[in-house]
């Protein structure tokens, strides 16, 4: 007899991208662009805290929440840098990696036959983790004429006043695009005239370019009904270490981690260690990888310019979402650049409603790369378009 899987499991589709990791693999000169992590290694300081955590033998669980002075930490450091006010105790969690909170929390706030709107294009794990909580996605697209910032008539169309809850990630993951106080107002009375609660993925939250990150949790109204995740893998370049947190009202927080206790137990330890550090003493680190960050966005959307692709001001994360040229879907543009050209990119699709014709482009790589694959990119263009 065959193993049965879960009808949840079997309906959630394999991953847009793999088919292009196997294209990837039939040439070894390939330069990627296409995935979301920083190419710096951890700071040091962080690093040796995780040594001598390990030295010390601190290798136990922690409380299921993650190491009271961890969560003391982040609650500063989430004051400081974001206006934002949660207690220690009672309202954050710290997680495997942010993906854990996000997972968490659909598991904690959605029954089955629930809607939950998503912003999009998005991270492509929200719709999975929806699915697997038994919940129904609905799709909300941006478009690139409001650069791919929600709004409130973008909510209304796609019937977003239905929904139970909504989840957004600004600064975005694919496009880069942020959302400033004044746009996050209309999406703030949206939720609260249609009582959604919002999972708002800031973990990009200190990659602005152009102004401060605002948290939709600090609009009137919106901290009582808005879990915020963010994490150490993309500003403190710790993705390996996986370790990320969630921020909401004590009774959501503790809803996830009845969960997290079952399943998880806590946070990696060893990882908890370099995150206090990091908070300590590496914020000169995170300015200076930020700074790189604009350096080669910079470079990277006026190359793209040059090269007479459309592309959008980027304001945040470390992605860019150039327009294909016409005639192409993003998908053929993508698979033909890697095929002749061994530069991987991802296709805008692959994100949801809204990322069609798009490529999403990372620039979480060297300089020195970053020309290569855009010389690469004028040839092809001039080449085919
Ligand atoms: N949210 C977004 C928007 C992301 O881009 C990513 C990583 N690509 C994550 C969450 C997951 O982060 P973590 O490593 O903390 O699980």
């Amino acid at each position: 007899m065959p193993i049965e899987l879960s009808d949840r499991v079997q309906t959630v589709p394999p991953s847009g991208i793999r088919r292009f990791f196997e294209i990837a693999e039939e040439r070894d000169d390939v330069i990627s662009l296409g995935v979301g992590e920083p190419d710096f290694a951890t700071p040091w300081a962080a690093r040796d805290a995780a040594i001598a955590s390990l030295e010390a033998g601190k290798t136990s669980y922690t409380a299921n929440r993650g190491k009271r002075e961890l969560r003391e930490k982040i609650s500063d450091y989430v004051a400081d840098r974001f206006e934002l006010g949660y207690d220690p105790a009672e309202e954050i969690i710290t997680t495997a990696g942010a993906s854990e909170a996000v997972d968490l929390a659909f598991r904690a706030l959605v029954d089955p036959g629930d809607t939950v709107a998503i912003a999009q294009p998005s991270y492509i794990s929200y719709e999975p983790g929806v699915i697997f909580a038994g919940g129904e996605v609905l799709s909300v697209p941006t478009r690139e004429a409001d650069e791919f910032k929600l709004t409130a008539e973008g909510l209304d169309v796609a019937g977003a006043a239905d929904a139970d809850l909504l989840v957004l990630c600004y600064p975005n993951n694919p496009t880069g695009a942020i959302m400033s106080e004044a746009e996050l107002e209309p999406i703030a009375e949206f939720a609260r005239e249609h009582d959604l609660t919002v999972l708002s993925d800031e973990i990009y939250a200190e990659l602005t370019y152009d102004g401060e990150h605002t948290s939709i949790a600090t609009l009137e109204g919106m901290r009582e009904r808005t879990i915020v995740f963010n994490g150490f893998s993309k500003a403190h370049a710790m993705t390996g270490l996986r370790l990320g947190y969630a921020l909401g009202p004590s009774a959501a927080i503790n809803a996830m981690n009845k969960i997290h206790q079952y399943t998880m137990l806590s946070a990696p330890t060893t990882a908890q260690h370099a995150a206090i550090e990091a908070l300590d003493s590496c914020a000169n680190d995170v300015v200076e990888m930020v700074d790189q960050y604009d350096r080669r966005r910079q470079f990277v959307l006026s190359r793209f310019r040059e090269i007479g692709l459309d592309v959008f001001e980027a304001e945040g994360a470390f992605y860019c979402f150039p327009e294909v040229p016409e005639g192409w879907t993003a998908e053929e543009f993508a698979e033909d650049v890697l095929r002749e050209q061994g530069v991987a990119v991802v296709p805008g699709d692959v994100f949801g409603a809204g990322g069609e014709g798009h490529l999403r482009v990372s620039y979480a790589t060297g300089l020195g790369d970053l020309r290569k694959a855009l010389n690469r990119i004028e040839a092809f263009v001039d080449e085919h378009v």
